[in-house]
């Protein structure tokens, strides 16, 4: 999954984007309010973790903010204040899961699990594609009934190659979906990580449309 972290302790957010980041996730870290709102209106994610208490605001605000402007991502919520009333007002205001500090990591990683499980999330079933079976939801994928291990930008193009399968992907949406605003994406970048996949996924899951881009193809 693409996720936007947003959390303004430096400690906790390089510890979250690395750990999210080892289960194949692609990670833009942020630390403000105003950082968050520039980041959701530039690029797509899956997923938003939100810290609360944040510099230039209250998380809150931008829920509101994303529920108004159609910013439809589950959100999952990272606080100190483990009182009800603020699970409550958090829930109530569209967030979908809320997670009180301190937290167990593994925690964490299940509730990511478990928010893109969800329709309104990431495709939850497996899918099967000659001897490749991808599971879009845990992040993980194999051949023949070996795991196979990808980085988190070569899971993000099959996954979204896979997610819109039959339809050919342009080379510059992808780009987009694997840039993140400390990092952009070179040219060429796209066609060397579909080539490691390739490599280790097989020749024929991934197919070149000349001139345009790529395009996985299910019956
Ligand atoms: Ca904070």
């Amino acid at each position: 999954m693409k996720i936007l972290l947003v959390e303004d302790d430096a400690l906790l957010g390089s510890s979250l984007q690395s750990v999210l980041e080892e289960h194949r996730h692609v990670v833009e870290w942020v630390d403000r309010c105003g950082a968050a709102r520039a980041a959701l209106e530039t690029s797509a994610y899956q997923l938003v973790i939100l810290d609360l208490g944040l510099p230039d605001g209250d998380g809150r605000d931008v829920i509101r903010w994303m529920r108004r402007g159609g910013h439809q991502q589950p959100v999952l919520v990272l606080s100190a204040r483990g009182e009800i009333r603020d699970r409550v007002a958090a829930l109530d205001l569209g967030a979908d899961d809320y997670l009180t500090k301190p937290f167990d990591l593994e925690e964490l990683l299940a509730r990511v699990r478990a928010t893109g499980r969800r329709p309104h999330g990431v495709l939850s079933s497996r899918i099967v594609v000659g001897d490749v079976e991808i599971d879009l939801a845990a992040c993980r994928v194999w051949r023949a009934g070996e795991i196979v291990s990808l980085r988190p930008r070569e899971f993000q193009i099959l996954a979204t190659l896979v997610e819109r399968r039959n339809r050919v992907v342009s080379r510059g949406d992808l780009e987009e979906l694997m840039s993140t605003r400390e990092q952009s994406v070179e040219s060429n970048t796209v066609e060397v990580f579909v080539h490691h996949l390739r490599k280790k996924l097989g020749a024929g899951l991934i197919e070149t449309v000349r001139g345009t881009g790529y395009v996985v193809r299910i019956d």
